[in-house]
């Protein structure tokens, strides 16, 4: 007689994560139209509440597009051919930066830095005195694809030293990590929906710092879709340029009220209890952090020698219906990756690295060290 199966499915994905049920509510809403003065009413409440998590007194504005489209909105909305970008690699997403600016012809240098390595802000500042004159710093503040915290506000003391702009993906920050936008000094911040959001793919967010409100309007880039001065003009006056996801605005204003509720600074510590909690349980089994500096939104792990990382996510899967994901690129068969952003708390990691443990003894795994359950509290409490 074989085991029986799981029943559920349970996401530890770095994104698309799991939607809370008041989300999901909120989501089977009626559409409302989009040119309504009751839409009009949730659109602007809904961009006032992002202009609080982004930590910006100036613009916000939702586009309908997964991360990326906003990432790219950005390189289309302040660039030239004429102005000159640095972008820090360091894993996937930081490269995505690099990938933009070579489709969209902005003269680029790229920044590398060690996989699973957060960038040296000496060598930015070494990067921009000496390969420069530089227009626009792109950076990533939490590497999705290695786990790594890139140090943006000792990046953004630099650039304004400099008086050069900052873009930052900060996809797997928000309401994750605190990235006071104004007060560090970004001029660009940009987000996705389907990761500290906690609501399904299709909304990208941008926000430009007040400061920086006149450089959309001086790059020569072309733009239609993406236009951010159709957006300034639109959201004038309550809307959006073109058809919004109505439906994701409503899921976004429920998921917006969660946070609110909970508290930013709240949702912030439970972030890092979330990420010492599952680092301590997976040590607990021989596992090891890949990243020097960890960020709360995901945990990327080494396994114990003589395991394949992805052999543990194939029965996380398989016999406890877990999903996390595996390594990209280089990483693929090194490292697994647990993501923990949104709705997640100590029962989730409990549930996970028990699991892990289970796992890591089927493929022949060391004796743990200690119970990763018990460790995975233990670091938990630990403020
Ligand atoms: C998820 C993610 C993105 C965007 O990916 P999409 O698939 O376009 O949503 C960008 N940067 C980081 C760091 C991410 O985690």
């Amino acid at each position: 007689m074989s085991a029986p199966r799981p029943i559920k499915t349970r996401l530890f994905t770095p994104g698309p994560v799991e939607v809370p049920p008041r989300v999901l509510r909120a989501l089977s809403q009626p559409p409302p139209h989009h040119r309504t003065e009751g839409f009009r009413a949730t659109l602007l409440a809904v961009t006032e509440k992002l202009r609080a998590l982004h930590g910006t007194a100036g613009e916000v504005w939702l586009l309908p597009a997964s991360g990326t489209g906003a990432m790219e909105a950005a390189v289309s909305n302040l660039m030239s051919p004429e102005r000159r970008a640095l972008a820090i690699g360091g894993g996937k997403f930081g490269e995505r930066w690099a990938g933009l600016l070579e489709a969209w012809g902005v003269p680029h240098q790229t920044l590398e830095v060690e996989w699973g390595a957060s960038v040296d802000p000496a060598a930015v500042e070494a990067a921009l005195e000496q390969g420069g004159p530089f227009d626009t710093v792109f950076a990533t503040h939490s590497e999705t694809s290695t786990g790594a915290l890139h140090d943006i506000q000792a990046i953004a003391r630099i650039t304004r030293a400099r008086g050069v702009r900052l873009v930052v993906d900060a996809i797997t920050s928000l309401a994750i990590h605190p990235l006071p936008q104004d007060e560090w000094g970004v001029d660009v911040v940009v987000c996705g929906s389907q990761k500290g959001l906690m609501i399904p793919p299709g909304i990208a967010t941008l926000s430009l710092a007040p400061w920086a409100a006149s450089a959309i309007d001086q790059a020569a880039l072309p733009r239609y879709y993406f236009d951010l001065r159709k957006a300034r003009k639109s959201l004038a006056g309550g809307e959006t340029a073109f058809t919004p996801p109505v439906s994701l605005v409503l899921a976004l204003a429920e998921s917006l009220a969660m946070i609110e509720e909970e508290g930013l600074v709240a949702v912030h510590e439970r972030h890092g209890a979330l990420s010492r909690a599952t680092r301590a349980g997976a040590t607990a089994l021989g596992f090891t952090a890949f990243a020097a500096r960890p960020s709360h939104a995901v945990t990327a792990l080494r396994p114990p020698a003589g395991i394949e990382a992805g052999a543990v996510v194939k029965r996380l899967r398989e016999r406890h219906g877990m999903i996390l994901a595996g390594g990209q690129d280089r990483l693929k068969g090194v490292i697994l990756r647990a993501g923990h952003m949104g709705a997640y708390d100590l029962a989730d990691i409990q549930a996970l690295v028990g699991a892990l443990g289970e796992c890591a003894r089927a493929l022949g795994g060391p004796a743990p060290v200690r119970d990763p359950v018990l460790a995975a509290s233990e670091a938990w409490d630990r403020a």
